[in-house]
C-alpha cells in the first residue's frame, strides 16, 4: 500500500470526528438533519484547522442516499466512498490562488451550468484561499452565488475573510474555525502515536502542540517528520533535534544577560546555539513569544485564560518576570522583532542573532556595528587583562567613531579640574547600572568588570549608594579638558536623543524639559523650569538616570562628566528641543514601578511616539 500522509490518513470523515471545531460541526449537523443546509458557506480560519475537510463532509451528506439520522454520511456507499478516495465528480476543488481570474470562474459558471454526474446529484464547489479571487473574478463568481441552481453548493474557505468583497461576504453562511487549543492538540497526537505504534513521550507530543500553534495538519506532519527521525520515537529530545529548537534553558540563560547586563554571557548563549546547529530564526521567534509571555504575565493576571500554553510554560514565565524589568521585556521584544525582519532579509545569520543579545545585554551599547566592536575589543582586552592580575590602566576615552568628530578631541589626559562639592572625583566604576531587581550572584564581583566607557555617575544633589573608594578608580575616564557650556550645547541634541532611545519615554519627557545652562567644572547644570517643580524633583531624585545621563553626557563629550539640576527662573522653553511637556503629573506620582503601573509610559514603550496635550491644537 501507498505511503499516505498521517493528516490524508487521518482525515476524519465525518462532522463528529473534526478535531476542535465543535461550533461548527454540531452546527452543520443539525442543518443536515433539518435539512436545512444552504447554497454557500464562507469557512474562516487559520491553516490546517479542518475547512477543507468540512466542505468535503458537506459534500458527503448533500450526496448519501443513506444519511444516519445524527446527520452524519454513511461512508460506506459509492458517493461517500467515491469523495474519501477523491475521485467524486461531484466535489470540485479549486485553488483560488492559482484560479484566481475572471475566465476561471466563468469556467466554474459552465461547469454549474452542466447537468450533475448522476440524477439527482449535488455538486459540491470547494475555493480554498477564496480572498485570492480578483475583483472580476469576484464578481462574477457572485452572480452565481446570488442564483445558484439547484444542484450547486459553494464552500468558499480563506485564511483572510476580511479580504472578501462584502457582497460575497453577505451571500455566503459564515463559521469561524478555530486554532485547535494545545490540549486537544497534545491528546489528538498522542492518538494518532498510539495508533501508528510511535513510542511517544508526553514531553515531545507538547513540544510538538506548542510548535504547530494551532493547527492540526501542522502537528500531524511534524509528528511524523520527528518519528521518522527518531525511528517511531518520539521524546522531547527528539523534537528539539528535528525541529532545531534551542535548548529549554536557552531563553532563561538569555534573559539572565539581559538582567544582569552580562555581554559575555550573551555571546556565549549565541555561540552554544551556533554550535548546536540550533535554527537561529526559529531561536530569534520563540524568544519573541517567550518575551511575549513575560510581558503578558505583568498585565494579565489571570494569563491561563488569555494564553493556550501548558502551566510549567506560563509559571516559568512568571519567575522570570521578576528578575526583568519591564522596560527590558519590551526592549526585549523590539529589538528580536528587529532582528527577525533582518533575518527574513536573508541577513548573515549569527551576526544578526549576536548583534541583537549584545544590544540586550549592554543597553547602551549603539547598534553601530563600528563601534560595537570596538567596545566589544575593549572589553575582550579589560578581560584579559584582569585575568593576568594586573589593574586596568587609566582608559583613554574611546570616542564613539560618529559623534567624536562633532566635538573638539580631548588633550590626551589632561589632570582632571577640581572635583565640584558633593561630587566624587572618581565614581565606583560599575559594569551594571544599579538594578531595581537583580539576580546578582556575587554584589562583590561587580567591581572586577570596570566600566565599558565611563563610569556610573550620580547627580550631584543625591549621594552615591556606595563608596568603594578606589577600588578600580584606575578606569575612571578623565573630565573633558576645557568643558564648557558651548560645548554641552553642541551635543545637546545628541544627548536627547540617547536618552529617548536607552531611557525609556517616561524619563526622556521628563528630560526635554531641561536645558544646559552651565558648566562646573566636570559638572553640567541643567536647568529645570520653575514652573514644572514636580519633573525638577523626579529629575534629582533618579539616582539611576543621572548615572545614565551622566554616562550618554560622558560618551559624547569625551570624558567623564555629571549632571545636576536646578530651577530656572523663566516658563518652559519653547525651543524646538523642549517642545511640549507631555506626562501629566498624576502619572508621574503613581507610586511603585513607574512603567508598569503607567499606561501611557508603557503605550509610549511599546509603540514610541509622544503624548500631546488636548490643548495643542493643529499637530
Ligand atoms: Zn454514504
Amino acid at each position: 500500500m501507498a505511503y499516505q500522509a498521517l493528516y490524508r490518513k487521518y482525515r476524519p470523515q465525518r462532522f463528529g470526528d473534526v478535531i476542535g471545531q465543535d461550533h461548527v460541526t454540531l452546527t452543520l449537523a443539525r442543518e443536515v438533519q433539518q435539512g436545512r443546509l444552504v447554497h454557500a458557506y464562507l469557512f474562516a480560519g487559520p491553516r490546517g484547522t479542518g475547512k477543507t475537510t468540512t466542505a468535503r463532509i458537506i459534500a458527503k451528506v448533500l450526496n448519501c442516499p443513506d444519511l444516519g439520522p445524527d446527520g452524519e454520511p454513511c461512508n460506506l456507499c459509492a458517493s461517500c466512498l467515491a469523495i474519501t478516495e477523491g475521485s467524486s465528480l461531484d466535489v470540485i476543488e479549486l485553488d483560488a490562488a492559482s484560479h484566481n481570474k475572471v475566465e476561471d470562474v466563468r469556467e466554474i459558471r459552465a461547469n454549474v451550468g452542466t447537468v450533475a454526474s448522476t440524477g439527482g446529484a449535488h455538486r459540491v464547489y470547494i475555493l480554498d484561499e477564496a480572498h485570492m479571487l480578483s475583483r472580476a473574478a469576484a464578481n462574477a463568481l457572485l452572480k452565481t452565488l446570488e442564483e445558484p441552481p439547484e444542484h450547486a453548493f459553494f464552500v468558499l474557505a480563506t485564511t483572510e475573510p476580511y479580504k472578501l468583497p462584502d457582497t460575497i461576504r453577505s451571500r455566503a453562511q459564515r463559521f469561524d474555525f478555530r486554532p485547535i487549543g494545545a490540549e486537544t492538540l497534545i491528546a489528538y497526537l498522542g492518538d494518532i502515536a498510539g495508533r501508528e505504534r510511535y513510542q511517544a513521550a508526553p514531553d515531545g507530543l507538547a513540544l510538538i502542540a506548542r510548535h504547530a500553534r494551532g493547527s492540526l495538519r501542522d502537528a500531524l506532519g511534524l509528528l511524523e517528520q520527528v518519528a521518522a527521525l527518531g525511528g517511531g520515537k518520539v521524546d522531547g529530545r527528539g523534537v528539539t533535534r528535528a525541529l532545531g529548537l534551542a535548548p529549554s534553558d536557552a531563553f532563561s540563560r538569555l534573559a539572565r544577560a539581559i538582567a544582569e547586563h552580562d555581554a559575555p554571557g550573551a555571546l556565549a548563549l549565541a555561540a552554544s546555539l551556533a554550535a548546536e546547529g540550533a535554527d537561529l530564526r526559529r531561536f530569534v521567534a520563540d524568544s519573541i513569544e517567550f518575551f511575549r509571555g513575560i510581558f503578558l504575565t505583568r498585565y494579565a493576571p489571570k494569563l491561563e485564560e488569555i494564553v493556550d500554553e501548558p502551566a510549567d510554560v506560563i509559571s516559568g514565565w512568571r519567575a522570570e518576570a521578576k528578575a526583568l524589568e519591564p522596560g527590558d521585556v519590551l526592549r526585549a521584544l523590539e529589538v528580536l522583532g528587529e532582528a527577525l525582519a533582518a533575518l527574513r532579509d536573508g541577513r548573515e545569520e549569527r551576526l544578526v542573532v549576536e548583534l541583537a543579545l549584545l544590544r540586550l545585554a549592554r543597553p547602551e551599547t549603539s547598534i553601530d556595528p563600528a563601534s560595537l566592536g570596538s567596545r566589544l575589543e575593549r572589553l575582550e582586552d579589560r578581560v584579559r587583562r584582569m585575568g593576568e592580575g594586573s589593574a586596568p590602566p587609566p582608559v583613554v576615552p574611546a570616542p564613539e567613531p560618529r559623534r567624536a568628530a562633532r566635538v573638539t578631541a580631548p588633550e590626551p589626559a589632561a589632570a582632571p579640574a577640581a572635583a565640584p562639592t558633593g561630587v566624587p572625583a572618581a565614581p565606583e566604576p560599575s559594569v551594571k547600572a544599579p538594578r531595581r531587581t537583580a539576580r546578582k550572584a556575587a554584589p562583590e564581583a561587580a567591581p572586577s568588570l570596570p566600566a565599558l566607557d565611563t563610569p556610573d555617575t550620580p547627580p550631584a544633589e543625591t549621594p552615591p549608594a556606595a563608596e568603594p573608594s578606589g577600588a578600580g578608580a584606575g578606569a575612571a575616564l578623565a573630565p573633558p579638558p576645557g568643558l564648557d557650556l558651548a560645548a554641552v550645547e553642541t551635543i545637546w541634541p545628541a544627548l536627547v536623543e540617547r536618552v529617548r532611545r536607552d531611557a525609556g519615554p517616561r524619563r526622556h519627557a521628563l528630560f526635554r524639559a531641561c536645558r544646559p545652562a552651565a558648566v562646573e567644572g566636570s559638572r553640567m547644570i541643567l536647568e529645570v523650569p520653575a514652573t514644572l517643580p514636580f519633573h525638577l524633583a523626579q529629575l534629582a531624585e533618579d539616582r539611576e538616570f543621572g548615572g545614565i545621563v551622566g554616562r550618554i553626557a560622558s560618551s559624547l563629550l569625551c570624558g567623564a562628566v555629571t549632571v545636576a539640576y536646578r530651577p530656572g527662573d523663566g516658563e518652559e522653553d519653547s525651543g524646538p528641543a523642549a517642545t511640549p511637556m507631555v506626562i501629566p503629573d498624576k502619572d508621574l506620582l503613581a507610586e511603585g514601578d513607574p512603567v508598569s503601573s503607567d499606561p501611557t509610559a508603557v503605550a509610549l514603550e511599546m509603540f514610541g511616539g509622544e503624548v500631546v496635550p488636548p490643548t495643542s491644537p493643529g499637530r
